[in-house]
């Protein structure tokens, strides 16, 4: 068990820190938490609200992230810095088609076809 707890987990896109300029990553009190890649910690302190937000830099600009909700079931998760549209402005409909193509390049890791 890890002695280090955080406040807040996101997703930061690898494009968005190799640009070699300071990344904004936002908090979920509206504050912002300037990240200079490449990034020293693993985490950062919200000057705003003081929320410990673990990052995880996820590789390329892959949009999305598939996660769980409360309840288990897989749920999309935004990923900051992406190019991709952000998730609040999807449609229910879009969600789903998305999480429906995200789930099949997960499991063609293990089972290629064409
Ligand atoms: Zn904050």
């Amino acid at each position: 068990m890890s002695s280090v707890e955080y406040d807040l987990y996101t997703f930061i896109a690898g494009a968005a820190l190799k640009e070699g300029q300071t990344f904004h990553l936002k908090c979920n009190c509206g504050g912002t938490v300037p990240i200079t890649p490449p990034p020293k910690n693993e985490f950062v302190v919200c000057p705003n609200c003081l929320a410990k937000i673990k990052f995880l830099v996820v590789e390329g600009d892959p949009g999305y992230i598939i996660g769980r909700d409360s309840s288990g079931d897989p749920t999309l998760l935004p990923v900051q810095g992406s190019t991709a549209k952000p998730l609040q402005q999807l449609s229910a409909d879009e969600r789903k088609e998305i999480l429906e193509r995200v789930k099949k390049q997960l499991g063609k890791t293990d089972n290629v076809e064409d």
